[in-house]
Order: structure tokens, then C-alpha cells, then sequence
């Protein structure tokens, strides 16, 4: 392994639950909030496997031939090119498709063959079933629906993954996230993870999504380079959560006291 192992702080049993599926080749659902370190984790776990990680971010265009492929004109002549899911089967990686449910409906169409005991891609453009190699892994992540705005995931699409619920971390390891990942003072740390529990806990506010552990690391990340705290958390934590102007000004004023 050449490159510097990911910084990835363990929450649960993920890392074990994560090793047997890539062992026994299930594919691997993350549910959660963003910002809960999911992409970090799979990170993570391709360098400890010490395989390929190729990710994808799905969004409401992302389609079947984004993934699987097309044919792309060349001068005079015509040629097939791959797309990352394909080569993903064929090299033995590990494909990430970050918030799968955004994709359009033919990807997951596409994905059916291969999160069976086919394990195959079938590539209609060229008429051809691929084997996927033994190193292939699929693994996707969702925000789950209870949130307005993001899209569910059907249960036949669901019940072909072993899934694991990505959340907050307690208080104790967001803290030495934070430091971890920004070398910021212990206390200060231990202050804006306060400051992310209380706006978590306000769910009065109806915020769409609370404060993750991402907006809390950015805080972090300013003031260690200088930013002076109380702007830092205005403009890493506040104001990247809402836009309504009351809700606003009565997080300023929590977290001033806060920090
Ligand atoms: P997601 O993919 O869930 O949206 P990320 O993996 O991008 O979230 O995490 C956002 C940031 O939060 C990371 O860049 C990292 O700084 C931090 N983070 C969150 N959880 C962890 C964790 N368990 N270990 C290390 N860093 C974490």
C-alpha cells in the first residue's frame, strides 16, 4: 500500500461488517445524513483492502450509459468506450454510487445482475454479458426519505444490499474527529461539538438537514488557519443550514454564546 491510509474514526462495526460482505461479495448499502463520513469510510476501506475505489456522484441525469458506457465517434471511426461501472467489473474495484436514488431509474435497471449471484453486467450496446471479477465490489449509499426533498429507495432495490446506518457520532469521537482533522485545541473542539448536539437537538427549526460532522470540521478548519471563532461558526455552520432570516440570527445568537 503506497498511499496514506484515509483518516477514518470507527463508529459501530462497520469496518468488520464492511470486511465479511467484501469477503462473502454482498453488495453494501450506507444510510444516512450527509457529512456522517460515509464516503470517508469507503475511503477507508478500499485502502485497507487495498483495492481500486471509483465514485460515482449520482444525481437526477446520471444514467445506465453514464455508467456502463457509449460509443464515441473518433475521426472516421467509431469506438467503444467504458464507462466507470464496467470498469469497475472488469478491474476488480470497488464502485461507489453516492446517493444512488437520485439516479435515473435505468441505473438501477443496470445494477440488478451484478447484486445477485449472476454477478454479470450486461451490456446491451454491445450485446454482451460481463463476469465481473472476483475483486468487484458494489457498494452505494442513500439519505433515507424521512427528509423532505431526496428520494426513497424501492425494497427490491434495498433487499439486495447488507445495509448500515451512518448517523452523528457521540460526542466523545466527533471531538477527536475534529482534532484529528484539523489539529484544533481539544477545548475548542469539545465547544463546536456542543454547539453541532444542541442545533441537532432543535428539531423544532424544521431544518431540512442539522448540523453533520463536515460542517463542524470546516468550523474547526478556520479558526485553526485564523478565522476568528464566532465568524467561523456563522459561516461554517449557520449559514450553510438555512436561509430563513429568523432561524438564522437565533443560531447566531446560540452559538455566540456557545463558543
Ligand atoms: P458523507 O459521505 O456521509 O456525506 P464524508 O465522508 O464526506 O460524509 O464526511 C465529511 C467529513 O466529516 C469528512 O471529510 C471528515 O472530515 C469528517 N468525518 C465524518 N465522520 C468521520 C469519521 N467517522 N472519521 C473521520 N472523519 C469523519
Amino acid at each position: 500500500m503506497s498511499k496514506k491510509t484515509p483518516y477514518y474514526h470507527e463508529v459501530g462495526k462497520e469496518v468488520e461488517v464492511f470486511e465479511q460482505s467484501y469477503k462473502n461479495k454482498i453488495p453494501f448499502l450506507l444510510k444516512g445524513p450527509t457529512g456522517t463520513g460515509k464516503s470517508r469510510f469507503i475511503e477507508y476501506m478500499a485502502h485497507q483492502l487495498d483495492t481500486k475505489l471509483i465514485t460515482i456522484a449520482c444525481h437526477e441525469e446520471t444514467s445506465s450509459t453514464d455508467l456502463i458506457g457509449r460509443y464515441i465517434i473518433k475521426g472516421a471511426q467509431t469506438i467503444w468506450l467504458d464507462g466507470p461501472l464496467t470498469a469497475a467489473v472488469k478491474e476488480g474495484a470497488i464502485i461507489y454510487l453516492d446517493e444512488i436514488a437520485e439516479a435515473r431509474p435505468d441505473v438501477i435497471v443496470a445494477i440488478h445482475s451484478l447484486t445477485d449471484h449472476r454477478r454479470e453486467l450486461y451490456i446491451d450496446k454491445l450485446g454482451e454479458n460481463i463476469k465481473a471479477h472476483k475483486n468487484f465490489m458494489l457498494v452505494a449509499s442513500f439519505n433515507p426519505g424521512y427528509q423532505r426533498g431526496f428520494k426513497e429507495l424501492k425494497p427490491s432495490t434495498r433487499q439486495r444490499f447488507v445495509a448500515m446506518a451512518f448517523d452523528y457520532p457521540t460526542e466523545k469521537i466527533e471531538i477527536d474527529i475534529l482534532i484529528n482533522e484539523t489539529d484544533i485545541d481539544a477545548s475548542i473542539a469539545k465547544k463546536l461539538v456542543h454547539i453541532g448536539g444542541k442545533i441537532r437537538n432543535l428539531t423544532e427549526l424544521g431544518l431540512t438537514e442539522t448540523v453533520s460532522t463536515r460542517l463542524l470540521v470546516d468550523a474547526a478548519k478556520l479558526i485553526h488557519s485564523g478565522l476568528p471563532k464566532r465568524l467561523a461558526v456563522h459561516v461554517a455552520v449557520v449559514e450553510p443550514l438555512t436561509d430563513d432570516l429568523e432561524v438564522t440570527n437565533a443560531l447566531r445568537d446560540l452559538c455566540d454564546l456557545m463558543i
